[in-house]
């Protein structure tokens, strides 16, 4: 069993720090992608993680070792980067089969049988006897796909592998990387920008903000329950909208409300409260009913993905809305939203509070 724990990591370039008491497990056989805008300290803590920079305090443990003053030669993680490092004039195979040469534990014809296999998880065998310059940023992603989980390394760790190659190739990289993840069940921690790789890829994210974990949990979990503001904005597209609300005599208000809320207990007066509703919870409809808050729309709605994207003015506020039908008024005309009361967030100086 060899899950990761990040054990209350301190990283600083000079007088700027990284990561900051960052603390995390990553389960056995899990894929955890940390997510987050850039310079959040993604690939500053997934290099700590395989021993390539050494932090200024805290610990590193595979399955309970702790390796944090390991060299990465000595920690057995298989890694895949954003431009990898490959040997032009060898073959496809020969890429797959050379960090299988460095374990003497693996003779040749068990070398070979990892090489077929590979070649086959990858949908590869077209191209094992191409040499590596020849082939497309796709395929030579995955051929250091195929040499990073080959020697069955137990923890591999992705920075950004799928940057540099174009959408198509992209899919089929993502693909190749589903099955070697469900064949192999290794510990994956997998570094991206783009949430709807971490998304489509993660069993748990990570997101991150400047340094620190700012929540961790299965995708859904970070769509729909937010723990802050910050990622109710930064998943998304676009991100939730946040409407301002006011507390008094026990209950909440806002322009996105329909009915106050009550309160929930220990609720200070002094914290600027917000509510948060995601653009796709809400529906549009043209005519008032006892469910509905007004507004106006204010924006020709766009296409996105088979869906409207619009924005109304509800008052103190202007929220996206996307629908899957056209806005039923044009812009300038008045227009009714239904907010579901179990889709209302709400928010105390940016973080989640009950309700
Ligand atoms: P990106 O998505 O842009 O790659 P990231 O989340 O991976 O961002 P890191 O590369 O971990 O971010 O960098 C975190 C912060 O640390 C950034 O502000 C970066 O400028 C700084 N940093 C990283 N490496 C060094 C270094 N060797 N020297 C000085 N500052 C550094």
């Amino acid at each position: 069993m060899t899950d990761i724990v990040v054990d209350r990591i301190v990283k600083r370039f000079g007088a700027f720090t990284a990561l900051d008491d960052l603390s995390i497990r990553f389960a056995d056989g899990e894929v955890a992608c940390l997510l987050g805008p850039s310079g959040c300290g993604k690939t500053t803590l997934m290099r700590i993680i395989a021993g390539l920079e050494t932090p200024d305090s805290g610990r590193i443990l595979f399955g309970g070792r702790d390796v944090t003053a390991k060299a990465t030669s000595r920690r057995n993680v298989g890694m895949v980067f954003q431009y990898p490092v490959m040997y032009p004039t060898l073959s496809v195979a020969e890429n797959i089969e050379l960090p299988l040469r460095q374990d003497r534990s693996i003779d040749a014809a068990e070398r070979e049988r990892r090489v077929a296999e590979m070649l086959d998880i990858l949908d590869m065998r077209d191209l094992a006897n191409a040499f590596i310059e020849d082939l497309d940023a796709g395929s030579r992603q995955k051929v250091a796909v195929g040499r990073a989980v080959a020697r069955r390394s137990e923890i591999v760790l992705f920075d950004e592998p799928t940057t540099n190659v174009e959408v198509n190739a992209k899919l089929q990289l993502i693909r190749a990387f589903k099955t070697v993840v469900q064949r192999l069940r290794q510990t994956i921690v997998y570094v991206t920008h783009d949430q709807t790789e971490a998304m489509t890829l993660a069993d748990q994210i990570a997101l991150m903000r400047e340094g620190r974990i700012s929540q961790y949990g299965p995708p859904h979990e970070l769509y729909n329950n937010p723990s802050a503001e910050f990622g109710g904005w930064f998943l998304g597209n676009p991100g939730m909208n946040f409407a301002p609300a006011v507390l008094g005599e026990g209950v909440i208000r806002s322009p996105l409300l329909v009915e106050p809320l009550t309160a929930p207990a220990g609720l200070s007066g002094r914290a600027k409260l917000t509510i948060g509703v995601r653009p796709e919870w809400i529906e549009m409809q043209a005519t008032a009913s006892n469910a509905t808050v007004a507004g106006v729309l204010v924006d020709q709605a766009i296409g996105i993905a088979g869906r409207y994207l619009t924005k109304v003015d509800v008052g103190e506020a202007i929220v996206k809305v996307k629908t899957n039908a056209r806005p039923p008024v044009a812009v300038g005309e008045r227009v009714h939203l239904i907010v579901p009361r179990d889709r209302a967030l709400l928010f105390a100086d940016g973080q989640r509070a009950p309700l």
